[in-house]
This record gives structure tokens, sequence and C-alpha cells, in this order.
């Protein structure tokens, strides 16, 4: 009998934690195990506000995915996939098609823009390792230019941040340090640097627990951070962005840098795969499989769930990506077998925000922790990913150590 092929797409999180999964529950003559991604390597996405603000570089962010991999179970294919159709069962990629017998979609996030005119075009995203360099090199080449013009343009200097989510606070953290380290290296007084936060919503981490961003706020300020809180980015232009004050008021702050981190959506190519989904979410079965073709997995930030207690998706988080790639490994075997496919259910433990290297907030297993504890807790957090993906080698070789 022929062969199952399972044929994986992304090394997120998600695809890359269903591989190695799958690699412990499948022989070698079981099934051809075939892993698709962009580049040779995993990010960790979960560090990019660092590679983004400079405090980590990008090769401290990423790991070879044959570091990780049992190459005589899988086969790592380099390439881009271009298109997935699951009414035909084809995946076309930079290295040729690929058809299937189960398929496993783990292609990740985009940055959100709504429908915002020109934040496609101006505005920079911490979207991947790339993009994350691209956002670092930006600021040096601001602060580098204002230190040799003859006329200093100060708004150079001025960084706006759109959300004031996870992603943006943790950014802001970052740069809340490294904004000093770079106004000695490039003879930069610090008064003319301005990084301001704006946020749509009337608070910070909307829906967060109020004393902790209260902590993460003062924090933040005291680093010189400003915050625009209720105020949503309407526009954004080569000159900066335009914020909405009031009913017909608005703003316009002049800045040399925006960086938009005001949400996540799926990878786009969901939405011309012929799967039925929601700004590139595809809302997955109880074992998360995609409706309607029992042949498809969805893991990670493609993924959909509703929480039924507070009936909203659960967040897309990196926490719940490797959990369902837990599910969706051993559901692939059981498939396999004949067998029954088993309901994901996630184990939520808490979240914890970094407020740069040596500070965070966090709410876990019911515990509300700050400063150091907190902060301590985030890098044993990131050790664990790396523990879960690589064990013990993975994590002496890309741990973080430092308290
Ligand atoms: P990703 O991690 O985005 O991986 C997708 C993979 O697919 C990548 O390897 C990419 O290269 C590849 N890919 C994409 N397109 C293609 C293509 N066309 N062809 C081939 N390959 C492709 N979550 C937490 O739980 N805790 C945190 O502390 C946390 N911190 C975060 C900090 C930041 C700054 C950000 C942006 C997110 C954070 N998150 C956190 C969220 C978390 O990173 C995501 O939920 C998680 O990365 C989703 O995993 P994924 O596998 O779905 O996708
Ligand atoms: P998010 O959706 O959590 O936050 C986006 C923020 O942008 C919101 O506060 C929203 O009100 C704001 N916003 C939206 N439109 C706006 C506008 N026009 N102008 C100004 N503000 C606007 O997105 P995120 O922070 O990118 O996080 C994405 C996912 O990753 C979430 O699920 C999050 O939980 C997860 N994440 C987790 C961590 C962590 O656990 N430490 C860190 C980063 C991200």
């Amino acid at each position: 009998m022929k062969r199952p092929t399972i044929l994986v797409l992304g090394a997120g999180y998600g695809g890359l934690s269903t591989v190695v999964n799958l690699q412990k529950l499948v022989g070698t003559d079981e099934a051809d195990i075939i892993l698709v991604n962009k580049n040779d390597y995993h990010y960790e996405s979960t560090w990019l506000h660092e590679a983004s603000a400079g405090t980590l570089r990008p090769d401290q962010v990423r790991y070879d995915v044959k570091d990780v991999i049992n190459t005589s179970k899988v086969k790592f294919v380099k390439a881009t996939v271009d298109a997935i159709d699951v009414n035909t069962k084809k995946v076309a990629t930079s290295a040729g098609e690929y058809t299937y017998d189960y398929l496993v979609i783990g292609l990740g996030f985009e940055g959100e823009t709504f429908g915002i005119p020109g934040l496609d075009k101006y505005a920079l995203s911490i979207a991947n390792v790339n993009a994350a360099r691209q956002i670092r090199d930006h600021i040096e080449y601001q602060f580098a230019t204002w230190s040799t013009e003859e006329v200093h343009d100060d708004t150079r200097l001025t960084i706006v941040v759109g959300g004031a989510g996870f992603s943006g606070i943790e950014f802001l953290g970052e740069l809340g340090n490294r904004i000093p380290e770079l106004c000695k290296e490039y003879d930069v007084p610090k008064e003319k640097v301005r990084v301001v936060c704006v946020e749509a919503a009337p608070m910070v981490l909307p829906g967060f627990d109020p004393e902790l961003v209260e902590y993460a706020v003062r924090q933040l300020e005291s680093k010189g951070i400003e915050f625009s809180i209720g105020t949503p980015v309407v526009e954004a232009t080569p000159e900066g962005v335009k914020i909405k004050k009031g009913e017909e008021e608005f703003e316009f702050i002049t800045a040399g840098t925006v960086v938009w981190a005001a949400g996540v959506r799926g990878n786009r190519l969901i939405e011309s795969s012929g799967i039925e989904n929601m700004r590139a979410r595809v809302k997955v079965e109880k074992d998360m499989r995609a409706p309607g073709f029992p042949d498809v997995f969805i893991v990670g930030d493609c993924a959909l769930m509703i929480n039924e207690e507070v009936n909203r998706p659960y967040p897309p988080t990196a926490q719940i990506a490797m959990q369902q790639a837990v599910t969706v490994a051993k559901n692939i075997v059981a498939l396999m077998k004949g067998n029954e496919t088993e309901e994901f259910v996630p184990a939520l433990k808490g979240t914890v925000c970094s407020l740069g290297e040596h500070d965070a907030i966090g709410d876990v297993m019911g515990r509300k922790l700050t400063g150091t504890k907190a902060s301590i807790m985030k890098k044993v957090i990131d050790n664990r990913a790396l523990y879960m993906i690589g064990g013990i080698p993975l994590v002496l070789k890309k741990g973080k150590f430092s308290l």
C-alpha cells in the first residue's frame, strides 16, 4: 500500500511543532512527511520585538530547521508557497507542485492594516525576521542621518508605534532600553528623541488586568515614552500619521519611523485556498480540521477557535499554536490508523508581557507578576518553547539565561 504523504506548510511554532511531534509518532516507512518553509530557518516570532528594536541580533532569534527535524523521517523543502487549492489537493511552490493525503497549513500571521490608507506603504511591521531587521536598520539610519546633516531635522527622531497591544508594548519596552544606547552611539541628545504610542482603544493593553497595565504604562513613561490613548490612526503618509482625537478633530504626528503593531490576520494564501475564512483565518472544527475538508488541518495563527466561555476567539498566540500542533499530529496518526480524532482543548497558562530585558508584567495561573519576577518568568517561557521543539540542545544553543 502507498505510504500517505503528510504535507506541512510553514515552519513556525505551529508547523514545526507539528512535524516534531509527527516524527515521534510516525515510523520511517509509515508516511512521507514533507515540510515546506520559505527559509531554511525557523524564527522565534515571539522575540521579533527585540530584533526590531535591535536589542537582539536577527541571528539570535532564528535557528536552522534541520537542527530540530529528523531528516530520515522528514523531507525539508526550502520554498515559498505560492498557492493552495484544497479542491484539487494541489500546493504550488517555488520548488514545484506538491500534492498530499494530509495537509497542515501553518503559514502564520500578517499585519492587519484594516484598509487604513498609507499604512501598507509607509509603515513598517514586526512581521518576520527580515521585517524586524528592516525596522532596526531604519531607526539606526534615521539616527545616523540626523547626526550627519548640517541642519538637523528632529522629526527623524520621532518614532510612532501604532497599537498598544502586546506586540506594541513589548516593542516599546525594548525601545525604552535601546534609545539611550543609540543616542550614545550616534551623538544624539536624548531629549531630541520622541517615542509615541498611539492606541485606538480607551486603554493600553485592552482587556488585560488594569493594575498590571498601570504598572506597564508607568514603567514605559519613566523611559520617556508617550501614550496617545483613544486616538486611532486614520492615515499614514511619508511624513507620519494622522490620528483622530475627537468627532471632527485630528492631529498629525510627523515622524521618521512608523511601526504598525495594531493587530494580525492569517496568511493571505488562505483566502484563495477554497477554504471558508475570515480575515484569512479558518474557523476550524474541534479536531483542528478545516470545515468540509477532512484531510486539511489548520494550525497556529491561520486557525480560529471560539472560546465558548467568553464567546470570543482565542487570541492567536505561540502558546496555543504549539498546543494545537500536538493535537494535529495525534489526529493525523489517528486518521492514518482509521481511529477517531480527538478534540483540541487549550490549556491556557497565562500571559507575560515583556517591558524590556529586565522588566515585565504577567498574569500566570491567576498570579499577578511584575518586574524581575515577571521578566524571569518570560525567559522561562521563551526557553520552554525552545525545549518543546528542540530539546535541551536547542535551549543551550539559543536560550535566554541572563537574569
Ligand atoms: P509563524 O510563527 O508566523 O510562522 C509561520 C511560518 O510560515 C514562518 O516560518 C514563515 O516563514 C512561513 N511562511 C509564511 N508564508 C510562507 C509562504 N508563502 N511560503 C512558505 N513559508 C511561509 N505569542 C505568545 O504565545 N507569547 C508571546 O510572548 C508572544 N510574543 C509575540 C511577540 C511579537 C512581537 C509578535 C509579533 C507575536 C507574538 N506572539 C506571542 C504571537 C506568536 O508569535 C504567534 O501567535 C505565532 O508566531 C503563530 O505561530 P504560527 O506557527 O501560526 O506562525
Ligand atoms: P492585538 O490585536 O492584540 O493588539 C492591537 C492593538 O492595536 C489593540 O490594542 C487595538 O485596539 C489597537 N489598534 C487597532 N487599530 C488601531 C488604530 N487604527 N490605531 C491605533 N491603534 C489601533 O495585536 P498584537 O499586539 O499584534 O498581538 C497579536 C497577537 O499576538 C495577540 O493574540 C497577542 O496576544 C499575541 N502576542 C502575545 C504576546 C505575549 O504573550 N507576550 C506578545 C505579543 C503578541
